[in-house]
């Protein structure tokens, strides 16, 4: 009896106790409500999505003392321009590509992705432990802002086209929206490239405003209707063999946040980073189907056409490295990781990959062979 009184007053002792120190740590931390300005808007849903996750996130780590709610491109500023608010103090923070803003900063374009660069495991591998995002940091330093990795969408696809892409002569007079240092690649052979936000390419393409259009991938493409006015769908989107979305906090904003609340930001970056790829991964196969059944037609760019860009794409990188410091100090980092990661990447994951895919496409093109092995 004595035991078991022992024990029950033990036990609730340790139950009051364990409930008593969160409560404690909470009530002394203050109540803070920010606002996100997202670079998309509401129905592109995994992209605004992320923002979204960030804030729920958030809240959940800290009891709801830490609440961010995020606004879609054009509630608070319009799409390319969340670097400046958050810069501005407009907002507090905002989730955005960083390659938009290579008109500030050509550098910038690093922190998203640069044509024949890197894939999505070498970039995470480049931010999180191969010093990329001191670099990027660096670069916000400038413009008052601290940046963390948040979203992923994988490689890319190349986009709707009104016309096939037979030769690298079809990309002269082109009008083709596509973001950042990508245009000024396909620039040189001839390109003229359009910065459109997500929102208001679907209008451009219709009213033939533009010839051509690239975004994510069959997921956000559908949504976005582009197979209802362009047929021809493209493959790789060789500019963005990764494409990295960053939340960008207001360096004063983040410095006046209790360190619980960093912690918390960070972590929740870090999960949104890597949620995106995942569910584009499993999104996009579907859409696919779906956009093929349609009457979409898939198209590879010829060796030719990506050879030429390629070529144009370090030629550009060396020309701008010349002119400005901040960008060859990235650029050689980068370059030195992306030659390791390809020596690495060429030994055992390319081989694993080229292997099931070609079995793969083997099978998918003779299925009575995978019968007939039974
Ligand atoms: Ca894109």
């Amino acid at each position: 009896m004595q035991r078991r009184e022992f024990l029950r007053k033990a036990g609730a002792g340790l139950a009051v106790g364990a409930a008593a120190t969160p409560a404690i740590a909470q009530t002394a931390q203050p109540e803070i409500r920010w606002r996100i300005a997202s670079s998309f808007p509401k129905s592109l849903d995994v992209l605004f999505g992320a923002a979204e996750h960030i804030g729920r996130r958030v809240a959940q780590i800290t009891g709801n003392k830490f609440q961010i709610r995020a606004f879609a491109a054009g509630e608070i500023v319009p799409g390319l321009q969340v670097l400046d608010a958050v810069q501005a103090g407009t907002v507090e923070c905002g989730h955005t590509a960083s390659y938009y803003y290579v008109g500030k900063n050509p550098a910038f374009a690093f922190d998203t992705t640069v044509p024949f660069g890197l894939n999505t495991r070498q970039h995470n591998a480049w931010m999180y432990a191969g010093g990329g995002l001191e670099l990027i940091r660096e670069l916000y330093k400038d413009y008052g802002c601290i940046s963390f990795p948040a979203g992923n969408t994988g490689a890319q696809m190349g986009g709707w086209f009104r016309k096939e892409i037979k030769t690298v002569a079809d990309l002269k007079g082109l009008k083709f929206r596509i973001a950042g240092i990508a245009g000024q690649m396909l620039a040189k052979l001839g390109v003229v490239p359009q910065q459109i936000a997500g929102g208001d390419i679907y209008p451009a393409l219709e009213k033939g405003t533009i010839d051509a259009t690239e975004w994510v991938g069959p997921y956000d493409d559908e949504k976005l209707g582009f197979h209802k006015v362009a047929k021809y769908y493209y493959y790789p989107g060789f500019w963005e063999g990764t494409a990295q979305l960053s939340f960008l906090v207001n360096q004063k904003k983040w410095d006046e946040l209790p360190k619980e609340y960093q912690y918390a930001l960070e972590t929740a970056c870090a999960e949104a980073n890597i949620l995106m790829t995942a569910q584009y991964d499993t999104k996009n196969p579907e859409a696919l189907r779906r956009l093929v059944g349609g009457g979409a037609q898939l198209r590879g760019f010829p060796r030719p056409v990506m050879e030429a860009c390629m070529a144009a794409a370090f030629e550009l990188y060396e020309e701008i490295a010349q002119k400005n410091a901040q960008f060859k100090k990235v650029y050689d980092a980068w370059n030195k990781f992306r030659s390791d990661e390809q020596l690495w990447f060429r030994v055992a994951e390319h081989s694993f990959d080229s292997f099931v895919l070609a079995e793969a496409s083997r099978e998918l093109r003779n299925p009575s062979a995978k019968a007939a092995k039974k």
